[in-house]
């Protein structure tokens, strides 16, 4: 599959209008083999500040528009990028590197939250009460925050920013977005959909930069930027939160996971490999969803890591354009921090004991690799790995196992696979993330309100909460005559 030239954009977009870029422009990469998809606008500070007075300026307007109308816009945008879903896939795999099955899936999901929220943004609830000392009556209403300030991470370089753009547009807020600079080009392709769809100018503003430290500062000290909504690592969201405790500004987080992935000693083993090799290798492990750990019980554990250790060393890894099931990680800096953790875990006393095969390409790949007699404190199992590496921790005493499951900052999803529902439900329960996929490898959902506890996030994405991100509340008290 390949891409027209047509889908790429190189420029800014600042109030409907397609510009250059203050400070040059850049490469964005193709991690497969090094090649350079396409040159790029980069943004500098006096470009965010632009960005922000076109959606300040567009904010007034845009607030007051028919929520009707704002949803067709939507609506239209959910149909577009169906249209155009397998050129979209070839260019997240262009730059992102992911398989192109995996680049599909992921445009069909983005694609779905523009359809969510045409649909929710048109049910305005509010609430109406008496008060309890009678007299007077409450009515309880809704209004978009303001201009928003979205930032993204390269990953999912489609549903990151569509999760964001679409309940924010939704709610009648109006939008500045600085995608990920190794994957600016499906967000500014997403963008031009909507262009397409008929998205009135300013309403979203683009501004890809290499220098995202200063665009974030200049977008959090602007006093019309009402609304910070992050993707990324805990580290830089940590940063934000720092900056945006200046204005007080409302925040929503979407952090670093470190999911881990239970299953009894009655699971399903097929189920659990199904499960397993979704969960751990959907874009070569690079999720913030992605199993991170495996805590199978001990009686299943050899019979498990046989099975899936087949599964994985049968797994195809090449450029995503000659349809293998595994791309490259995003960068060599990535191949040698997941590299580093496979050999510290080794070095601990763990062991390689299934590995898939690696082209001798330029890109920068990484085996799908599975560890088993990994130390529970090891490395590899309390970090982030970001890779396609799964290493085995076996457990039989159920405290003891969640007590190193809940052993973490990181709370974003989990995995259980057993053999009964109602012991999955109460293993489940006692996890302190936000996303538990029971019996199942994916937690993903628009209508499903995304987002992780303790230090993996604050706030939610997609379905009605998703909404409430981008609104603020308001109520009218009124003197009701006896
Ligand atoms: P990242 O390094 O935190 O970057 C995310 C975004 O923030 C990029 O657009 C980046 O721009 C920008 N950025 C970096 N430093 C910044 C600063 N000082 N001020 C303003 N913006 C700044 O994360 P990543 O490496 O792209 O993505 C991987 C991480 O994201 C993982 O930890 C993963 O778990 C997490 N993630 C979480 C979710 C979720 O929903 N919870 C979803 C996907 C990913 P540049 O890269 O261009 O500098
Ligand atoms: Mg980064």
């Amino acid at each position: 599959m390949t891409f027209s030239n047509e889908i790429i954009h190189k420029s800014l977009f600042i109030g409907g209008v397609w510009r250059a870029g203050g400070a040059g422009e850049f490469d964005v990469l193709n991690p497969a083999d090094g090649s350079v998809v396409a040159t790029i606008a980069d943004g500098n500070e006096a470009d965010g500040t632009a960005a922000v007075d076109a959606a300040a300026e567009a904010f007034p307007g845009w607030a007051a528009t028919a929520p009707r109308e704002r949803s067709e816009l939507l609506r239209r945008t959910y149909e577009l990028m169906s249209r155009d879903r397998e050129e979209l896939a070839a260019l997240i795999s262009a730059e992102n590197g992911k398989a192109l099955a995996d680049a599909g899936a992921e445009v069909t999901y983005a694609a779905e939250f523009f359809r969510w929220f045409a649909e929710e943004g048109v049910r305005t609830a509010g609430d109406y009460g008496v008060a309890p000392a009678g007299g007077t009556r409450t009515v309880v209403t809704h209004k978009p925050v303001g201009v928003a300030a979205l930032v993204t991470p390269w990953n999912f370089p489609a549903a990151m920013a569509t999760r964001k753009l679409a309940p924010a547009l939704a709610a009648g807020c109006t939008t500045v977005l600085k995608p990920a600079s190794e994957t600016p080009l499906t967000t500014l392709a997403v963008v031009r959909l909507m262009v397409e769809a008929g998205l009135p100018a300013g309403v979203v503003n683009v501004v890809p930069t290499k220098r995202s430290g200063p665009l974030g500062s200049t977008w959090l000290s602007d006093p019309r930027v009402r609304k910070i909504s992050f993707t990324g690592s805990t580290e830089v969201g940590r940063t934000l939160l720092r900056q945006a405790s200046d204005r007080v500004l409302n925040a929503s987080m979407e952090l670093g996971g470190n999911a881990p992935f239970v299953i009894t000693d009655d699971a399903d083993l097929d189920l659990a490999v199904e499960a397993a090799m979704v969960a751990k290798f959907r874009g070569a492990g690079q999720a913030c969803t992605a199993a991170n750990r495996f805590y199978v019980h001990a009686a299943v554990a050899d019979e498990f890591a046989e099975r899936f250790g087949n599964a994985v060393e049968k797994l195809s890894v090449g450029p995503a354009a000659q349809g293998h099931d595994i791309g490259p990680l995003i960068s060599a800096r990535a191949v040698e921090e997941v590299g580093s953790l496979v050999e510290r875990a080794v070095a601990g006393g763990a062991r390689v004991s299934h590995r898939a095969a690696t082209p001798d390409d330029a890109g920068f790949y990484y085996a799908p690799t599975v560890l088993v007699d990994v130390a529970p404190d090891a490395d590899v199992v309390t970090q982030e790995i970001f890779g396609p590496v799964a290493p085995i921790v076996t457990w039989t005493d159920e405290e003891q196992m969640l007590r190193l499951v809940n052993d973490t900052e990181m709370g974003l999803a989990a995995y259980v696979v057993s053999g009964e529902l109602g012991r999955a439900l109460r293993i489940s329960e006692r996890i302190d993330a936000g996303m538990v996929g029971i019996n199942r490898g994916l937690v993903s959902d628009p209508s499903a309100p995304f987002g992780g506890m303790k230090q993996s996030g604050l706030g939610r994405e997609g379905a009605r909460a998703g909404l409430e991100e981008f609104l603020e509340t308001q109520y009218f008290t009124i003197q009701w005559p006896h």
